[in-house]
């Protein structure tokens, strides 16, 4: 089993509720149950950092300003949880720019390997789009995750997957699918966390 050690979350439909191009901070919406196995993998030495669209700055439909209070409550509502975002990283970009930092594109994972010495071999990418299982195996990560929440049921109908039986499953291995499903980002952080405290067991 691969020892994952770093987490790579996409925003909108996965850390926090889907809002379409979100500007207000006061509509920022943690997704629900994640803080207990998020204390759990930090305190097992994961480090979890969030890897973002936001086309809508480069569309003008909100400021650069509005991204920054955005951000800054959604900070606020990750330390009232007792919970820690390493670094953040976003592209402000819309499509038509052709940028290298847009997800599915690795821009915004190599700005992080330069600056946290991350390693593809032990991370994960957990996203609700097809655009983030697409970085997730550009970057080559250890493993990718669809969660159904945001735009995951959507994508997944689109990809073809098996549905969702319970909270988490694997997914058959075929080019373009994601390495897991899960409901939502809890149900995988719960399952990392007995995958790494059975591993932890063992070598004891
Ligand atoms: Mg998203
Ligand atoms: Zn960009």
């Amino acid at each position: 089993m691969k020892d994952i050690d770093t987490i790579l979350l996409d925003r909108d439909g996965t850390l926090i509720e889907e809002r379409h191009y979100l500007r207000d901070p006061d509509q920022v919406c943690l997704a629900t149950r994640i803080a207990a196995p998020w204390r759990r993998l930090a305190h097992l030495g994961c480090r979890f950092f969030l890897v973002s669209n936001q086309s809508g700055i480069g569309r003008g439909l909100l400021t650069l300003e509005e991204y920054r209070s955005v951000h800054a409550r959604l900070q606020e509502l990750l330390q009232a949880e007792g919970l820690s975002l390493q670094d953040s990283v976003f592209c402000p970009h819309g499509p038509e720019a052709d940028c290298d930092c847009r997800k599915p594109r690795p821009g915004l994972w190599r700005r992080l390997v330069q600056a946290h010495n991350l390693r593809g071999e032990s991370t994960v990418m957990v996203g609700d789009k097809v655009a983030d299982i697409r970085f997730g195996h550009a970057i080559g990560c250890a493993e990718t995750v669809l969660v159904m929440t945001g735009y995951g049921p959507k994508e997944a109908l689109a990809l073809g997957l098996p549905p969702l039986d319970g909270e988490v499953q694997r997914c058959p291995a075929r080019p373009g699918w994601p390495a897991w499903q899960a409901s939502d980002l809890a149900a995988y952080l719960t399952l990392l966390v007995q995958r790494k405290e059975h591993v932890h067991a063992h070598r004891i």
